[in-house]
């Protein structure tokens, strides 16, 4: 939509609210509601404003005053609020200077293109996450161990504890087994019909839907790739979708990477592809199809997947799901098959415009717009410094004799490894200030203070089990 488009829908009634989204630190919506007498031509233009101060990880109090300016291009009717509403994705500008915001994860993404079409070496990337996430029935937040605790419910039965929910529970899913039955075995098969179909009514994508491997209610719904910025914003729309119509059928959705022990983890492997005047540059004759750019490309992620993963890894919890065992990657190599690998090549299809890589590091707990660019600029530095990714690995990597198995390089441990791995390297997002120095130095800051030591400082329930009777 044009920006006359929409002060004509709200000045004729069509809509009675404008509701301006935007993008906290951490990546979650942030929404302010305007009447539709309050939208005019010059307010789409100029902003309305708000106390950044108030939002997580960004302004200091002094300088808290800033600008929502709508991006007019996002707009897409609110399929679930009862009055009639339109969503806009806003951009956060400074009310004095009016330059963009360079916290706001748009405002990287943005410059992440220009960056892209100044080196010359593509002028489009594509982007296909999968994203994973869990329903659940219910979900208990308990302090009664001195620690936030939750005891999840799903309707599929295996993590229940002593729940009482109602129902015949005839129709199973057996552990790790649900990659993916017909219903009725696979209950939940209407309700991503209906996220699927909703995404659909907004001009999203979407290839297909199916249950995933864990147990407890594991979903993936796969969306037709894009550019970066309209991928990233169509991820904002896709977790919006879940959650609201989970909450419809009385459940609950989280895109956090690792909720259950002993059971896979939510990842959201990103497929990634660079494009020239409409040709693929990742495709040619070397391994598995691809060119020496796309294995330069390769070069420079794994390269960079320690500092990368403090982006498209960015909680606590992501490391829990990082882990050998549950189809999550580990090892920093890549293969056309193995899926252990943090790089893996997709076969299915080997015309030369199928040609991409599938990274498999990051969850949908990532902010997208700051993984996606992040994943962008690491494999430009990639291919502009040639950056030989060594050999794939196309063994089962459990099956390597145990000193190869050791000397293979692996994903950070911990979120504070990843954050130390980010401050030690980040020349190669800093490039064309897609990534500014003040961006980086607050992410660090903000997911020190409140994530890993606030984690730190809680005594944890498996801590009760382990040293209770010491
Ligand atoms: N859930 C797995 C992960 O954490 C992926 C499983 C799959 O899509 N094959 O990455
Ligand atoms: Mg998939
Ligand atoms: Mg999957
Ligand atoms: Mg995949």
């Amino acid at each position: 939509m044009t920006a006359d488009e929409i002060a004509g829908h709200m000045k004729t009634g069509e809509f009675e609210f404008l509701d301006c989204r935007f993008l906290d630190f951490p990546g979650l919506w942030q929404n302010c509601t305007y009447t539709a007498s309050e939208v005019d031509a010059d307010r789409l233009a100029g902003g309305f404003g708000f106390d950044g101060s108030a939002i997580r990880g960004w302004q200091a109090i002094n300088e808290s005053d800033m600008l929502l300016v709508p991006d007019c291009d996002t707009a897409r009717r609110d399929p679930f609020a009862e009055r009639a509403t339109l969503a806009v994705i806003c951009d956060v500008r400074d009310p004095v200077t009016k330059k963009t915001y360079g916290r706001d994860p748009r405002a990287v993404a943005k410059k992440a293109q220009k960056h892209l079409e100044a080196t010359g070496i593509a002028d489009t990337a594509h982007f296909g996450p999968e994203l994973e996430f869990f329903l659940f029935d219910r979900v208990r937040f308990d302090q009664t161990t001195n620690a936030a605790w939750y005891e999840v419910d799903s309707a599929e039965g295996v993590w229940n504890r002593g729940s009482d929910h109602p129902g015949n529970r005839g129709h199973q899913i057996p552990i790790r087994q649900g990659y993916f039955p017909c219903p009725p075995v696979d209950t939940m098969h209407d309700l991503r019909g209906e996220m699927a179909a909703t995404m659909q009514s907004l001009g999203i994508r979407v290839e297909c839907h199916h249950h995933e491997v864990a147990t407890g209610g594991q979903q993936e719904i796969d969306l037709r790739f894009d550019a970066l910025l309209p991928m990233a914003d169509k991820c904002m729309f896709y977790k919006h979708v879940v959650k609201r119509v989970a909450a419809n059928h009385g459940r609950v959705a989280t895109f956090m990477a690792k909720p259950l022990l002993g059971d896979n983890g939510s990842g959201m492997h990103t497929h990634f592809s660079l494009w020239k005047d409409d040709e693929p540059v990742f495709a040619g004759r070397r391994y598995a199809g691809l060119s020496q750019l796309g294995l330069w490309a390769i070069g420079g992620i794994l390269r960079h997947t320690p500092s990368l993963l403090a982006f498209c890894a960015p909680g606590t919890n992501s490391y829990k799901r990082l882990v050998p065992g549950f189809e999550a990657p580990v090892s920093l190599v890549y293969s056309s098959r193995n899926r252990s690998a943090a790089i893996r090549i997709p076969r299915y299809d080997d015309r030369p415009g199928s040609k991409r890589l599938e990274f498999r590091c990051p969850d949908p707990s990532a902010n997208p717009y700051l993984a996606f660019s992040a994943i962008l600029m690491a494999a430009l530095d990639g291919i502009q410094n040639e950056i030989d990714p060594g050999d794939p690995v196309d063994l089962d990597l459990y099956d390597l004799e145990p000193e190869r198995f050791a000397a293979i390089p692996r994903t950070p441990a911990t979120l504070d490894e990843a954050l130390s791995a980010l401050d030690a390297d980040r020349g190669y997002l800093l490039a064309g200030d897609v990534f500014p120095a003040d961006l980086i130095d607050g992410w660090i800051a903000y997911k020190r203070q409140h994530e890993v030591d606030a984690l730190r400082a809680r005594p944890h329930p498996h801590e009760f089990e382990m040293y209770f009777h010491s």
